[in-house]
């Protein structure tokens, strides 16, 4: 099958407002462009030096999604063109996307990521964590960021009892966070969750953006 091909049945697949953000770390960038072809956006990459090499060889009407864990010395360097953070996991980096944001004038919309698998991980929220966090009163002062919502992974498993309750959970966490933080909120109202073998769980589950790589691209 070839890339189109992957991406139109995928979003064969998909609800209309199910986004895909189309993961495509270590693809080429030729590679890129097919699926760009074909009419696909949202791209997604978890390493800075290469997002920043695609971004530049790449069409500007490119969302680009950074999906990896960031350290907080190498944000400004993606600050001035990404479209969207997932998986931010500490008020220090919340701050930090904030004050290099600022500083170019963009407002950049942020998920939370929670740690929802049974595997140990040093990434992710706990729902207290993100409470406590959130009930900071510096929060009210990031201006720079939107907190859209909340991302997560699932147990790599292939017991689809436990990845849907993982997904559930998500969909749990980020339902609590809306009610008390974001009642008034409309953009907090993103969950990311999903990828190339779990995206159909994920979307029952009630995902709003799957993050799809090697479905689209090959296995890497
Ligand atoms: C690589 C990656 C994906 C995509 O994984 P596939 O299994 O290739 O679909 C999704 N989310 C994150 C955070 C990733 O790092």
């Amino acid at each position: 099958m070839t890339t189109t091909e992957n991406l139109k049945f995928i979003h064969s697949q998909l609800p209309a407002k199910v986004k895909l953000v189309a993961v495509s770390k270590t693809k080429s960038v030729d590679q890129i462009m097919e699926a760009y072809q074909t009419g696909q956006r949202l791209f997604g990459e978890n390493k800075v030096q290469e997002l920043i090499g695609k971004w530049q060889q790449l069409p500007k009407d490119i969302e680009w999604h950074y999906i990896g864990h960031l350290q907080s010395n190498k944000v400004k360097q993606i600050v001035p063109f990404v479209s969207f953070i997932h998986g931010v996991d500490s008020y220090k980096l919340l701050a930090t996307i904030n004050k290099e944001a600022e500083k170019c004038n963009h407002v950049i919309p942020v998920l939370l990521e929670f740690h929802i698998a049974e595997e140990e991980s040093k990434f992710g929220l706990s729902l207290e964590e993100a409470e406590q966090i959130l009930s900071m009163p510096e929060i009210e002062s990031l201006k720079n960021i939107t907190i859209s919502g909340v991302m997560g992974m699932a147990t790599f498993t292939d017991d689809q009892n436990m990845i849907k309750s993982e997904f559930e959970l998500l969909q749990h966490i980020f339902q609590s966070l809306k009610n008390r933080f974001f009642s008034n909120c409309e953009q907090f109202r993103e969950i990311s969750m999903g990828m190339s073998d779990d995206y159909p769980i994920a979307v029952a589950a009630g995902s709003t953006i799957v993050r799809i790589g090697s479905k689209i691209f090959g296995s890497r």
